[in-house]
């Protein structure tokens, strides 16, 4: 490093301040082979000449007895001026007791009167320049030149050691632009650069009145590493009204900022910034906020779904998903009868474990997946039907559940159609479910659908149905063939009056309708009884049966065979 930064500037330039010139000329004449050298006989004229031409001052050789201006009054002077205090300063005295007050105001080194080691002299000015070479080409890659704050890579070091000798606790701030990029492109790069170096600015001041360190992280992106003694939504709000208070040729900024205030020190730092940036980049096209905190649960919980999303074409493929059957019986008559069954999907993921479709139907309806499952178990479906109608002679039918997508899918009567025609079945064998909120989402499509796939002979069956809320006067126009009674009220209904009273309604409902009703989530005894007591001839819940796997439900339809050859 040391011959590339001699050859950056051949000979550098040196400032000799003292007063008496015999002591001017023998340093002179010792520095005058190695360096450029300028004189100044008192420390105000060394102040001119610096201030002049700050820059080009490679080292200061000063004398602390002067007339005018003393040598300390010009040492404090250098080094709090932002432009001159990079200039190393070596002190010229004669006593020992001026060192000690020299380094504490900045002095670099010494250089003891009377001059008659023109080595060492010469040695420790080269030593000096070298060494402020170096650290200015550091600091030079410690700092963003746009904006002042540290890189990106620095940033993280700092806060590494800072992590070593500091326990007070830390946030970790995430700040970028809304649409910096149209901002280059539309008012050009100053206009992006100003804004840049505003923030930049407004950040720098708010951390002189906290604790912290920031650095621009990319293009518009800063980070901040901020003491969470000090108030982040202050420090936030003052940001935000800094920048609102400046005009800008684009006239709005929008600033998105995500904070992480549950940092584990045994993380990786890049990884604190990464969920605060989580959090900021959740809040892209928001525009009723502009802070978000970084939530662990929310987050594991998205990584989860991404990795359901992630899982679902192979699972389908590898055979993961496996079709339930779960029974339902008539209760109308002297004893329960199977009367038919509900297919329910069942995730048996190889490193999950069994996932409930609570988990993972509410996910892939939400983005248009569940589609793809759907007729994954519509096909199962149908198969097994087919299966135990050729095995036992009649078919016992199967209802499957048909998603909201499902409906607008334009060719969802003929893949049905397909389905049946492939498997030898009719439409009294396989039965369709769709949950009452789909029909008050989208009635008007949803009914011309059902109606076109009843001309074609299928049965429709109201699923969930209590918790979508049709109005009555749609009721009566819905085209429908059974209602499956929602869950809750039977859970609730030997406990609570409204259960019981909304069971009862729904009773009348489909006695005005003139179709039968299922109520499901049946698991005890007292609630079968009641039910049936309200004219409820349809029953499915775990008092009978759990949703089995087909192997075992079968032996449902064999008991149920072997009961009906006795009866007759
Ligand atoms: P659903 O269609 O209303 O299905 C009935 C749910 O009630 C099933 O939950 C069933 O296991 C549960 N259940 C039945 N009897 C009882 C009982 O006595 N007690 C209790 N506590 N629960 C009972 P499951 O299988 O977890 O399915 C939940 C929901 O997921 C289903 O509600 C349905 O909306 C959806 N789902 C399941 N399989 C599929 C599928 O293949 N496609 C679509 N689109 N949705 C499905
Ligand atoms: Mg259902
Ligand atoms: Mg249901």
């Amino acid at each position: 490093m040391n011959n590339i930064l001699k050859s950056v500037r051949a000979k550098r330039k040196v400032l000799i301040v003292e007063d008496e010139r015999i002591n001017r000329e023998i340093l002179g004449n010792i520095l005058m082979k190695e360096y450029d050298v300028v004189f100044a006989e008192n420390g105000r004229r060394a102040i001119e000449l610096l201030r002049d031409d700050a820059d080009s001052f490679s080292l200061i050789l000063l004398d602390l007895m002067m007339p005018v201006m003393s040598g300390d009054e010009v040492l404090r002077i250098c080094k709090s001026d932002d432009k001159l205090s990079h200039i190393p300063v070596i002190v010229m005295t004669q006593e020992e007791d001026a060192e000690v007050p020299s380094i504490r105001a900045g002095a670099d080194d010494f250089i003891k009167k009377p001059y008659n080691m023109p080595e060492v002299i010469l040695a420790r000015c080269e030593r000096i320049i070298e060494l402020y070479e170096k650290k200015e080409l550091i600091d030079s890659a410690e700092t963003d030149p746009l904006t002042g704050l540290y890189t990106r890579d620095f940033f993280f070091e700092y806060i590494r050691r800072l992590k070593k000798y500091n326990d007070v606790r830390m946030d970790a701030i995430v700040m970028d632009i809304e649409h910096f990029h149209l901002i280059n492109e539309i008012y050009g790069r100053n206009e992006g650069d100003r804004i840049l170096k505003k923030i930049a600015s407004l950040i720098t001041t708010e951390l002189g009145n906290g604790y912290g360190i920031a650095c621009r992280c990319s293009a518009d992106t800063f980070y901040i590493y901020y003491s969470q003694t000090s108030d982040e939504i202050m420090f936030v709000e003052r940001i935000l009204n800094g920048m609102a208070s400046t005009s800008f040729e684009s006239a709005k900024i929008r600033l998105r900022i995500g904070i992480n205030k549950n940092i584990d020190g045994n993380d990786p730092p890049e990884q604190w910034f990464d969920h605060a940036k989580l959090a900021c980049d959740g809040l892209r096209g928001d525009y009723t906020r502009q802070l978000a905190y970084y939530d662990s649960t929310a987050h594991d919980r998205q990584l989860y779904h991404e990795r359901l999303i992630r899982d679902i074409d192979s699972s389908i493929a590898n055979g993961d998903f496996i079709v339930f059957y779960q029974p339902k019986y008539a209760v109308d008559g002297d004893r329960p009868v199977l009367r038919s069954a509900e297919a329910l999907v069942r995730w048996k993921h190889p490193e999950l474990g069994m996932i409930s479709p609570g988990d993972f139907i509410p996910l892939f309806e939400s983005n248009g997946l569940v589609q793809k499952l759907d007729h994954f178990v519509w096909e199962e479906a149908a198969a097994q039907i087919a299966k135990w109608k050729k095995k036992f002679g009649a078919a016992i039918p199967v209802s499957v559940n048909v998603s909201r997508i499902d409906i607008f899918d334009p060719e969802l009567e003929d893949r049905l159609i397909g389905l049946l025609n492939k498997n030898g079945l009719s439409t009294n064998e396989l039965l369709l479910e769709i949950t009452e909120s789909a029909y008050s989402d989208s009635a008007v499509r949803l009914i011309e659908v059902v109606n076109n796939l009843r001309k074609k002979g299928f049965r429709i069956e109201m699923d969930d149905f209590g918790s979508g809320y049709s109005s009555l006067n749609m009721l009566t126009t819905i085209p429908i063939d059974v209602l499956k009674m929602d869950m809750k009220f039977v859970r609730n209904m030997l406990r609570d009056q409204k259960s019981l009273k909304m069971c009862e309604l729904v009773m009348d409902i489909s006695r005005f309708l003139d179709v039968p009703v299922v109520a499901e989530g049946v698991e005890e005894k007292a609630q079968l009884d009641v039910l049936k007591s309200m004219g409820c001839q349809i029953i499915q819940g775990y008092f009978f049966s759990k949703p089995l796997p087909a192997e075992q439900f079968e032996e449902l339809i064999q008991k149920e065979a072997e009961l009906f050859a006795k009866n007759f």
